[in-house]
């Protein structure tokens, strides 16, 4: 157990002022692993200040002095990427090699990439006599959630500091190690003191001062839509710019003429990422009425697969849930969804046979439209099945949600898929099993949010625009 005692501001660990600590669990024992100081709305406004001394400066160097300060940093996370991946395997309970290749290859990924995108990017332009400037936005309040901890740091905090901001970043109270050791690389890098502030704490004390604070000019946000209508609400009052990522509930339309096999599979997997604690897990698996017993059979021959298991049994294909709190939640709701009605397919709420951990049985339901599984967003292992009588009324299910985050269609032509997924209203759509991909914008239609992340889509989100009109040039 490791006590954290320090935030890191203007440059320098300084002890928290308050003897408020948070306990941090490792969600494959339940064991407390380590405390983080809960940080004062008074700290938090200390990073404001300090962001905000530092940003005339910091904006001033060229795009390529600070995508240089990213290599640096890139490299440095490189070198600790084996005590990443064990502390968010620890943290979020994702098995241990697809932590390393997800929770902290990705992140490596994006923090390379952002400096690339940077020193690519055009930003200046011209439209008739105005020259058009593209300028960092000023200093930016980050909240991150703790389903993917790291990169969702790297997918705010590398561009807004590659585009010329200045951060002040509040991780998730419950996946907060990880952002700790990225502080410890970025001062390792050398950035100039003030460029990146890391304050530990609660998101109603904490978040809620870089949501309000009036030195702060845009705030971007990871997490539920709860929480994201509460920081664009305070947000509001002084008009910043406000970027959020919030929830989903994702359909996997598999058409008639898909390949069964590989459609089931496939959307049992978008569903299970990360025990299904993924904002854009594919979460309702829609097929046609006539084939429901067949898809039924697959679905089922594909989920017993997901073995049970600590994050560091290298057995496990699914761990367990980030927390007590987050657990119950799940279990909570499927035992609603068993009430109202729905058909257990596979798994259910019985408590799996492992001794400790979070842990919650990869699960199906077919459900009704009108059910609260069909609409809800429920974060953990669980799979709702829902039948459709044509195409168009599969598009309606699909769109039936106050989500647009991702989605996924199967059919027997891509061309077929991609006429579908025009038609769904979602940020994202993967059609018949495409990989994800890093470079493309993402982000929510609807109440999954507003802006994009990753790659040039996520770099021109931390950026103001600027017209200078210039005078006619005279004959
Ligand atoms: P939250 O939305 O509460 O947490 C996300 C981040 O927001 C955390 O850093 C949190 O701080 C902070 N926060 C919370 N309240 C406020 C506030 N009033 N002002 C500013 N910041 C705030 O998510 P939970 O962890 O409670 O998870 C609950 C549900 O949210 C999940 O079951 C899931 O449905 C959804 N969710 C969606 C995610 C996504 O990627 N879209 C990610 C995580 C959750 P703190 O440290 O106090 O928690």
């Amino acid at each position: 157990m490791k006590a954290y005692t320090q935030h890191y501001i203007n440059g320098e660990w300084v002890e928290a002022s308050s003897s408020q600590y948070l306990e941090v669990t490792d969600s494959n024992t339940e064991a407390v692993m380590a405390t983080v100081p809960a940080g004062t709305a008074q700290e938090a406004a200390q990073a404001v200040v300090a962001a905000r001394a530092a940003f005339a400066g910091w904006s001033a160097l060229s795009v390529e002095e600070r995508a240089v300060y990213l290599d640096k940093i890139t490299a440095g996370l490189k070198a600790r990427s084996d005590e990443l991946t064990t502390t968010i395997a620890s943290e979020v309970g994702m098995p241990l090699k697809m932590a390393g290749m997800v929770q902290v290859g990705m992140p490596i990924f994006n923090w390379g990439n952002f400096a690339k995108v940077a020193r690519q990017f055009e930003f200046e332009s011209e439209i008739k006599n105005s020259l058009i400037v593209r300028e960092a936005i000023g200093v930016v309040g980050c909240i991150t959630p703790w389903n993917f901890p790291l990169n969702q740091i790297a997918l705010k905090v590398a561009p807004a500091l590659v585009a010329g901001c200045t951060v002040v970043l509040k991780p998730s109270e419950i996946a907060p190690i990880n952002a700790i050791i990225l502080a410890e690389v970025i001062h390792a890098a050398g950035l100039p003191a003030g460029v990146f502030n890391l304050v530990n704490g609660l998101g109603p004390e904490v978040g809620e001062v870089l949501a309000s604070h009036p030195e702060v000019d845009m705030v971007s946000f990871t997490g539920s839509t709860r929480a994201g209508k509460r920081v664009g609400e305070l947000a509001s009052q002084t008009i910043k710019r406000v970027a959020l990522e919030l929830g989903g509930k994702s359909a996997s339309v598999v058409l008639d003429d898909a390949d069964f096999p590989a459609a089931i599979k496939g959307s049992v997997g978008a569903c299970l990422l990360n025990s299904g604690q993924t904002c854009s897990a594919h979460t309702r698996l829609l097929v046609p009425e006539s084939r429901y017993e067949e898809a039924k059979t697959l679905a089922q021959g594909v989920i017993e697969r997901f073995t049970i298991g600590s994050a560091f049994d290298e057995t496990s294909k699914l761990g367990p849930l980030v927390s007590a709190a987050q657990r119950d939640r799940v279990l909570h709701l499927i035992q609603l969804g068993l009430d109202e009605g729905a058909e257990l397919v596979a798994g259910g709420p019985d408590k799996p046979a492992v001794d400790k951990g979070y842990f919650v049985q990869p699960t199906i339901l077919r459900v009704q439209r009108h059910h609260t599984l069909a609409k809800e967003e429920i974060f953990g292992p669980v799979l709702v099945m829902l039948t459709y009588k044509d195409e168009d009324e599969a598009v309606a299910i699909a769109n039936d949600s106050v989500y647009g985050l991702g989605g996924g269609v199967w059919a027997g032509t891509n061309e077929h898929a991609i006429a579908v997924a025009k038609r769904l209203r979602t940020g994202q759509v993967d059609i018949n099993g495409a990989p994800f991909n890093a470079q493309a914008p993402f982000g929510g239609y609807k109440q999954s949010g507003n802006g994009r992340e990753n790659g040039v889509f996520g770099l021109e989100e931390f950026l103001e625009v600027k017209a200078i009109q210039r005078p006619a040039v005279k004959a």
